[in-house]
């Protein structure tokens, strides 16, 4: 699974060097998954998942000395459980993400996965746990079925269709003549946002993990596209621990918490309809799309 959060115009330079260098496409992937700001603790152990319990404990964290980002941050997603975190751009929702994946330190509270301070377990188990689907994907110079079995490697073709048809590709890959061996990338297919997105998705369901992260996951699709894809969000809810990061609050209406975040700071929590009721920050969020 392919977990950016690198400048793309990095990706395209690093990409074509390895590319005529012939560097193993693996190994630039093993690069972008290391972080450089964070290392493995001396005494680092796995993660032992059990039920995909996720906590944060008054969080703080600034990307450098000069600003801090997220004040106080606590919540507790409940296994199996989904919760949704809106709020305005720059609030630090896709920061959240970040952390949980562990791109980067926290200056003081915890982390924990169940019950395991994620900085104290091996970056590797931590990532093989948790799937997301981020706010920029960026796809393999390949076929759309490696760029789908890329979340994992050993899934059959059976598998890799299954996933597809989830994610909603199969009217896309019927106007393929080629299907899943068609190429993307420069010298392949042009591949819309919202088809990316979906392949993105794929990838994610494929990977199967007990935790799964949706970071605006479906902004580049039409809102009916969007519809349609939320059975398979829905679906897959069911047994994972979600988080969903949104901005069209129609789609995480039934999530079973929301966060409300401002400023680094959760500023209100509850369910679609507490929320609401409470007439505050969401409540505005909601009227205001309503018009839309
Ligand atoms: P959201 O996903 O809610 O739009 P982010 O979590 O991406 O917000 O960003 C929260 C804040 O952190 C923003 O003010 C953003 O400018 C800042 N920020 C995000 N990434 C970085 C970074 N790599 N370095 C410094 N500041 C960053
Ligand atoms: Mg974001």
């Amino acid at each position: 699974m392919l977990q950016l959060y690198v400048p793309l115009n990095f990706l395209g330079v690093m990409y074509r060097e390895l590319k005529q260098s012939l560097v193993d496409v693996d190994k630039m992937f093993t690069l972008l998954h290391s972080s450089p700001d964070v290392t493995d603790a001396v005494d680092a152990v796995d993660l032992h998942m059990a039920q995909g319990k996720i906590e944060f404990k008054h969080v703080n964290f600034s990307y450098n000395q000069n600003r801090q980002i997220l004040h106080d941050v606590s919540f507790t997603v409940a296994p199996n459980t989904t919760t949704a975190i809106v709020g305005k751009s720059g609030a630090g929702k896709s920061t959240l993400s970040r952390l949980l994946f562990r791109f980067y330190d926290i200056n003081s509270g915890e982390v924990l996965i169940d019950g395991q301070n994620i900085a104290h377990i091996t970056q590797s188990s931590l990532r093989r746990a948790i799937g997301i689907v981020p706010q920029d994907t960026v796809l393999f110079n390949d076929s759309l079925g490696y760029n789908i079995q890329y979340g994992r490697p050993d899934a059959s073709m059976d598998e890799v269709r299954a996933a597809a048809t989830a994610a909603h590709l199969d009217d896309f890959l019927s106007r393929l003549p080629e299907g899943l061996e068609t190429a993307v990338g420069e010298r392949g297919l042009k591949i819309s946002g919202g088809e990316k997105q979906r392949v993105a998705i794929a990838r994610t369901l494929l990977k199967g993990t007990p935790i799964l992260i949706f970071d605006e996951a479906t902004s580049a699709l039409d809102s009916h596209a969007e519809k349609a894809i939320q059975s398979a969000f829905d679906e897959a809810a069911q047994n994972h621990t979600t988080l969903i990061v949104a901005h069209r609050l129609s789609t995480i209406i039934h999530a079973d918490q929301i966060l409300v975040m401002d400023a680094g700071r959760i500023v209100e929590r509850g369910t679609h309809g507490e929320l609401l009721a409470q007439n505050g920050t969401y409540a505005a969020m909601w009227a205001a799309q309503q018009d839309e």
